[in-house]
């Protein structure tokens, strides 16, 4: 059995601010947390003051477009000129807001990997979707895409994001449950591509995760940490949590 190193991911959203960044990296500088990787993905003009202060960042989307007339979206090569080394895809804030669809979601993740970024995946259901009994066949269907574009190599440097919509930035978290019961299934869908592969990816869970839940969830045997919105702009809340991944 592979051991998979835990991870804590904070998506800043469009949130923070310079002093907010300042306080984060000075308090965060004095605990380090041996054995968990933590990244920070804060909105992309705040990258280089992370990455000065030796901070794994990600950006928070990514163009499948290498250059060219996209006013407004970000590529893959800038985002690692900047330093980024993680990049979030298809979170249901991009899927929602701006159309995402399943398969430009698979083409983003396939963009970050030829620019060396390691893409967060994100899948995750509504609330009709769960109460339709159809969790699976939708999150199935939001993987599938990422299957068909890329190869066994490609997934194996991918994070998988399990986070349900209803959950994300509501305070309604999934139960460990809950949660533990989708990422079996998408450990299960990742076995049936390729063994190893569901062996080594890091299935992380996103929806509401504070310093009193995170301990309990990321207990579960198929959750390997978080991605943390709101409680990541909360420095203290951010340590407890990473503190409860290790
Ligand atoms: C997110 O934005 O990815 C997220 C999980 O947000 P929150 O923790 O606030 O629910």
């Amino acid at each position: 059995m592979i051991k998979r190193t835990p991870m804590v991911a904070g998506n800043w959203k469009m949130n923070g601010s310079r002093s907010l960044v300042e306080s984060f990296v000075n308090t965060l500088n004095d605990r380090p947390f041996n054995g968990l990787d933590v990244v920070v993905c804060p909105p992309v003009g705040y990258l280089s003051f992370f990455v000065a202060e030796c901070f794994s960042v990600g950006g928070q989307d990514i163009s499948d477009q290498d250059n060219g007339a996209h006013t407004g979206d970000i590529s893959g090569e800038i985002l690692t000129e900047l330093g980024a080394s993680y990049v979030i895809v298809g979170h249901s804030e991009r899927r929602e807001n701006h159309g995402e669809s399943n398969e430009l979601v698979a083409k983003k993740a396939l963009k970050a990997l030829d620019n060396n970024l390691i893409p967060i995946i994100c899948v995750g259901e509504s609330l009709k979707v769960r109460e339709d009994n159809k969790v699976n066949e939708f999150v199935g269907k939001q993987l599938a895409a990422v299957f068909d574009t890329l190869s066994s190599e490609q997934l194996s440097r991918c994070i998988i994001a399990y986070e349900p919509i209803w959950a994300i930035g509501t305070g309604k978290t999934a139960s460990p449950e809950q949660a533990q019961e989708v990422h079996a299934f998408i450990r299960q869908t990742l076995a049936d591509n390729d063994k190893s592969l569901a062996e080594k990816t890091r299935v992380l869970y996103g929806g509401s995760v504070k310093p009193d839940n995170a301990s309990q969830l990321f207990a579960q045997p198929d959750i390997d940490g978080g991605l943390i919105g709101g409680a990541s702009l909360k420095t203290e809340d951010f340590i407890a949590i990473c503190q409860a991944a290790i």
